[in-house]
């Protein structure tokens, strides 16, 4: 039984509306924008993020951010404080890419948590244009997330799960009712 103090949710709307602490981005290793979470993000957002993304590729990440790993950024006018910014993996039939995938709801509540986020809410990490097929990808999400907050069980009061359409509430109700 989980003894965690934080609750997981799932919400159906727009990841750029969430009042939370931190909104995860599905962001592609340019940091420099893209199309769908990335690119609502960017335009909700406003410049704000991409500029600071532009000083992240300028310092440390010059190479670009790496698959599975997380920074955060201010989040301009969202009404989150910060935007994490990570990077799924592409989806590949032939290879195994699942720890990559994990890697990125791991490191994301990492980051979070050492700005002081009390609440953060992701998106279905690679399940868009990187094809990542939605049950599998909730799967992965609802498990890392919750070995996450049981190994931390005081780190978050709650993890919101934010999906677009119905195919993918319906993908994460099952994950999150096969692993409650
Ligand atoms: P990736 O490149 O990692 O696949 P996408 O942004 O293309 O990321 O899609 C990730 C998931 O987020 C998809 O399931 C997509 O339907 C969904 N999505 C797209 N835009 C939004 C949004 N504004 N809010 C919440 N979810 C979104």
């Amino acid at each position: 039984m989980s003894t965690s103090h934080t609750s997981l949710t799932l919400v159906q709307g727009d990841i750029t509306e969430q009042a939370v602490d931190a909104v995860v981005n599905a962001a592609n290793s340019s940091l420099l924008g893209g199309g769908g979470v990335d690119g609502a993000i960017h335009r909700r957002g406003g410049p704000e993020i991409l500029a600071e993304c532009r000083a992240l590729r300028d310092g440390h990440y010059g190479g670009g951010l790496p698959t599975g790993q997380a920074v955060a950024t201010t989040a301009g006018r969202l009404p989150a404080r910060w935007v994490v910014h990570t990077v799924g993996p592409v989806y590949a039939k032939s290879e195994d890419r699942s720890d990559l995938l994990a890697s990125c709801y791991r490191e994301s509540l990492q980051v979070a948590g050492e700005l002081g986020a009390r609440t953060v809410a992701f998106p279905a990490i690679s399940t868009g244009i990187y094809g990542w097929p939605l049950a599998d990808g909730a799967r992965t999400a609802v498990a890392t997330v919750r070995a996450a907050v049981d190994a931390a069980p005081d780190a978050f009061d709650e993890i919101r799960f934010v999906v677009f359409d119905d195919s993918a509430r319906e993908a994460y109700e099952a994950a999150l009712a096969a692993t409650g």
